[in-house]
């Protein structure tokens, strides 16, 4: 590939996926915009609502209300971690669910807190930022957090199994495990209408907007090659995770198609 996507060890793809975010990360937010043709925004909010973060009614007295513990993992540029706080502060009326976002990559996190100066949220506390590995969240403890988002990352990830377990890990029992990432087309026609799009107009829009070629051409494969959405599904639930509304076959059920399954949301319940 133009990348040599195919060809790099596993062991090397942190360092290749490092490249490739400190390359777009001042471009990406303007280049998610053009590529999804602002669908993405939409994707985000439908997430974070779904998930309607704000104050945890299982722990909280009305005396003592206390927000939720969010973990944003490869939350890269803060995009998700502001929508989870502006909903539980304008839903919610709450002032102290906090989110730490993660991200392996420092030139991402750097825009973050960029853009967090931005929001209402800066010198809160209720926002922190951590340089990290999803596979090895040392930084992190057995059971602490209430809720762990991960959107448009974890297909970066090289070992995404140990990622999920690791997710296992930190989250308290009852937390929710919550993954927003792209997926399979459904309708085969549709399949073949957006691969022509993605294969050939992303890298070239890569090229004009931001001058890289290759990176947008390597986003482009990892999606492609991203599990399906009931191998994902399996795979969440092998790390322990119980699949809300999961039938009695399993089959359908587990994830939430969006824009006829070009992304998917993927929960999961620690028991
Ligand atoms: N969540 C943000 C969003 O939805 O806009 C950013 C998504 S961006 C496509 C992917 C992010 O995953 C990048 O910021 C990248 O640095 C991060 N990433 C890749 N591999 C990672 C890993 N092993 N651990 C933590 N973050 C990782």
């Amino acid at each position: 590939t133009h990348f040599g996507f195919e060809t790099i060890s596993e062991d090397s793809k942190d360092d290749r996926v490092g490249a490739v975010f400190s390359s777009v990360a001042a471009s990406y937010d303007t280049m998610n915009d053009f590529m999804s043709l602002y669908i993405h925004r939409l994707w985000k909010d439908h997430f974070v609502r779904s998930l309607n973060p704000g104050i945890n009614p299982l722990t909280s007295s009305s005396s003592e209300p206390q927000g939720m513990n969010i973990l944003d993992i490869a939350g890269g540029t803060g995009d998700i971690a502001f929508r989870l706080l502006d909903h539980a502060t304008t839903i919610h009326n709450d002032q102290t669910t906090r989110v730490t976002v993660a991200d392996i990559n420092p030139d991402m996190l750097a825009e973050g807190r960029k853009r967090s100066l931005e929001t209402p949220y800066a010198s809160t506390g209720r926002l922190n930022f951590i340089e990290t590995n999803a596979e090895k969240l040392d930084a992190i403890p057995s059971d602490s957090v209430d809720l762990y988002t991960v959107a448009f990352g974890i297909r970066n990830f090289t070992h995404k199994d140990t990622a999920i377990r690791e997710a296992f890990r930190v989250l308290k029992p009852g937390g929710i495990f919550a993954c927003l990432e792209f997926s399979k087309v459904q309708n085969q026609l549709f399949d073949a209408v957006y691969k022509r799009w993605s294969f050939s107009a992303i890298p070239l829009i890569g090229q004009i907007v931001a001058g890289d070629r290759d990176s947008y051409q390597y986003l482009v494969e990892s999606i492609e090659k991203f599990p399906s959405q009931t191998e994902f599904r399996d795979m969440i639930r092998d790390a322990g995770f119980v699949i809300p509304g999961e039938g009695p076959d399993g089959e359908g059920y587990g994830w939430e198609n969006l824009s006829g399954g070009i992304a998917a949301i993927h929960k999961g319940m620690k028991p």
